[in-house]
């Protein structure tokens, strides 16, 4: 069994489809589809995605929609009511002009804080951003009282091991089946099995031979080929781990 834990469901073309898309993944194996929110009004959509058995939804406040005033309290009463497995996805994106760094932090930093108050782990999305990201979760406040995953994870090794000392998972897509992608296909290949973790950004990110845009669950199956060639291990060993990691981190059934 396979889980994908990023996959945005509620987009076009996906959510045209659902029915297709939920059968096509589950002929692959994949057993459980995590759906991370972007924008607020996207909260709605994703709770409404919660009816599928395999569906299970992450709320939150992507860092390119730091503009928008976040409604904690909402958000919490949200999370809890729809069973929620994450708060996400949210971060910080400073390859981006706006929304302004400060705003994004003091969003991030708000929702880091719900997240420890209704321990939820968290679903990061990290660009440009990477030492001011690592500086807030190593402070005292989040260390060891936020758990989570850094998501389409593709960079060196030193930057994983920071993560991964901080007790976070590292969530690998589409790059590791494209050869050219050589860093983060090392590091695919270097970090503990134990802390892996698979996903394919649906639909926007593509993989070798897949256009972004037209990617979907089914597509983890490829991913977990892949990153069973690159660790040279079987496929059945890295379904297997990468499921048991996501069950334990986001505390989901499997099959
Ligand atoms: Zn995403």
């Amino acid at each position: 069994m396979l889980i994908d834990t990023h996959c945005h469901l509620f987009m076009k073309p996906l959510c045209e489809d659902i029915e297709g898309v939920l059968k096509r993944a589950a002929l692959k194996g994949i057993s459980a589809i995590i759906v991370p929110a972007v924008e607020t009004r996207s909260w709605k959509s994703i709770a409404e995605l919660s009816e599928y058995p395999s569906v299970y939804t992450a709320l939150g406040l992507h860092p390119w929609c730091a503009d928008e005033a976040l409604d904690t309290a909402m958000l919490g009463k949200l999370l809890v009511g729809t069973g929620s497995v994450a708060v996400g996805e949210i971060g910080l994106d400073f390859k981006i002009e706006t929304p302004g760094r400060i705003t994004q932090i003091t969003v991030f930093r708000t929702q880091l804080d719900l997240a420890a108050e209704l321990g939820l782990p968290v679903i990061l999305h990290c660009r440009g951003a990477f030492d001011e990201m690592l500086s807030i979760l190593s402070e005292k406040k989040y260390n060891g009282n936020v758990r989570g995953v850094v998501h389409a994870f593709t960079r060196g090794i030193q930057l994983a091991e920071r993560f991964l000392d901080l007790g976070f998972y590292l969530a690998f897509g589409g790059a590791v089946t494209r050869p050219r992608a050589k860093r983060a296909r090392s590091s695919a290949a270097a970090v503990p099995l134990r802390k892996i973790v698979l996903e394919t950004d649906a639909p926007s990110i593509g993989m070798d031979g897949v256009e972004p845009g037209m990617m979907e669950p089914a597509h983890v199956a490829r991913i977990a080929e892949s990153l069973a060639m690159l660790r040279g291990i079987s496929f059945d060993e890295i379904t297997r781990e990468t499921s048991r990691n996501a069950v334990d981190l986001f505390g989901i059934r499997d099959g």
